[in-house]
């Protein structure tokens, strides 16, 4: 059955749990796979080039805007990030399905160029557990920590302007409804179109 793949965009603050539930739908389904996104933030420890992230210089992320190498790009928390679009046309094209976990500035310009996108926002539980878990991580500093914090109360003014949220209280229940959203998605007609189109020309 020949179709084109899905492509799914992941949203919402820091911290709530975006990267945990992206990987672990990947882990369970072998038609789906992560963008690699670029960026001009330094490597965490433990992040590897290629794997995590595209890490970049900001001169040469400026020339691949000019180029128009990306899907989406935005500045966020100070360093520039961005989708690169061959990988991302190529594995559509091919009918895999593609996650993107990109902030919302980027989401809704990936809407505007591919407004079959499906638009998801992980919210947290609570602002409280927003703040744990960006603590438990253990990957930021205390000021870059409150910066994300400070940005999360306008991200989640947004959650209603995408198609779906989840709220992350527990991983296996966020896995299990992002699971049900792409199921969900495979049903809609116009995903079938081209699938019915050919049904009836037989
Ligand atoms: P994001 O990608 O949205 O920035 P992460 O996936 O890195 O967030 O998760 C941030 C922290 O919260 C990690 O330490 C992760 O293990 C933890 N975490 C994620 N989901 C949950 C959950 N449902 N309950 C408790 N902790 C969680
Ligand atoms: P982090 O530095 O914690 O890895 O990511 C910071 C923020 O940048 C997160 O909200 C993440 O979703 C977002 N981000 C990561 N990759 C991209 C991307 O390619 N484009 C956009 N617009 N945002 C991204």
């Amino acid at each position: 059955m020949e179709r084109k793949g899905l492509l799914l965009v992941f949203s919402g603050p820091s911290g709530t749990g975006k990267g945990t539930v992206c990987k672990a739908l990947v882990e369970g389904n072998l038609d789906l796979r992560l963008s690699i996104s670029a960026t001009t933030r330094s490597p965490r420890t433990g992040e590897v080039e290629g794997v995590n992230y595209i890490f970049l210089k900001k001169e040469d992320f400026k020339r691949m805007i000019a180029e128009g190498q990306f899907l989406e790009w935005a500045k966020v928390y100070g360093n520039y990030y961005g989708t690169p679009l061959p990988f991302i046309q190529k594995a559509l094209e091919k009918g895999n399905d593609m996650m993107l976990e990109i902030d919302i500035q980027g989401a809704f310009q990936v809407r505007e160029k591919i407004p079959e996108a499906v638009l998801i926002f992980v919210a947290p539980p609570s602002m409280a557990d927003l703040k744990l878990r960006l603590n438990a991580r253990g990957a930021d500093s205390p000021e870059e920590i409150q910066k994300r914090l400070c940005c999360a109360i306008e991200e989640m003014k947004l959650a209603c302007e995408y198609d779906y949220v989840i709220i992350n209280d527990e991983v296996a229940r966020a896995v299990e409804q992002a699971q049900a959203i792409i199921k969900a998605e495979k049903c809609r007609a116009r995903y079938l179109k081209t699938y019915l189109a050919k049904l009836i020309s037989m």
